[in-house]
């Protein structure tokens, strides 16, 4: 098992523009294989390649913490073809610690993306699989949470995000 450091706020590798992955699958598998391992370790439900410091577009689902039953996903390339209805609902991130916001999001997507094994594949998900899928395709394009917010929320925000990050540093010096 192989946990990665996950990025916070502030580094830029989560405020730019992933690359596509194209045909060149096997440099990716292993990193997929760790970001299951990281989500899972942080008992998160997705995580994109940028939070783990790479600028690829792969990102993973993971519902599993939710219901047992749900295989995590790896989704290569994804794009979403169609977005139907929305709804606010409060959200977090591994990469925003300590913060939550509520974002507006479409109720269900349409995602095209290619899987491990190369193929191109299409398919529905709604409500919290939904979302999920919406806020990691975002990291993919540089956008954190609190892009979402207003000036004076987003204002606390970095506030709020510094404040940790300095007890943080503190705790680690001493
Ligand atoms: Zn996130």
């Amino acid at each position: 098992m192989a946990k990665l450091q996950i990025v916070t706020y502030g580094c830029p590798v989560l405020h730019r523009v992933a690359e596509p992955i194209g045909e060149d699958l096997g440099r990716v598998a292993g990193l997929a294989s760790d970001m299951l391992d990281t989500v899972k370790a942080a008992s998160g439900i997705g995580l994109a390649a940028p939070q783990v410091g790479y600028s690829v577009r792969m990102v993973i689902v993971d519902l599993s913490p939710i219901d047992s039953a749900i295989k995590p996903l790896v989704l290569l390339d994804p794009v979403i073809l169609e977005k139907q209805e929305e709804e606010t609902a409060l959200e977090g991130c591994l990469s925003v610690p300590d913060i939550e916001t509520e974002v507006k999001r479409a109720k269900r997507v349409v995602v095209r993306c290619k899987r491990g094994d190369g193929k191109s594949v299409e398919f529905k998900a709604e409500n919290l699989f939904a979302r999920v899928i919406q806020h990691e395709l975002d990291h993919l394009d540089g956008k954190l949470i609190i892009d979402y917010q207003n000036f004076l929320q987003k204002n606390l925000s970095r506030l709020k995000l510094k404040f940790s990050s300095a007890i943080k540093n503190e705790a680690h010096a001493t």
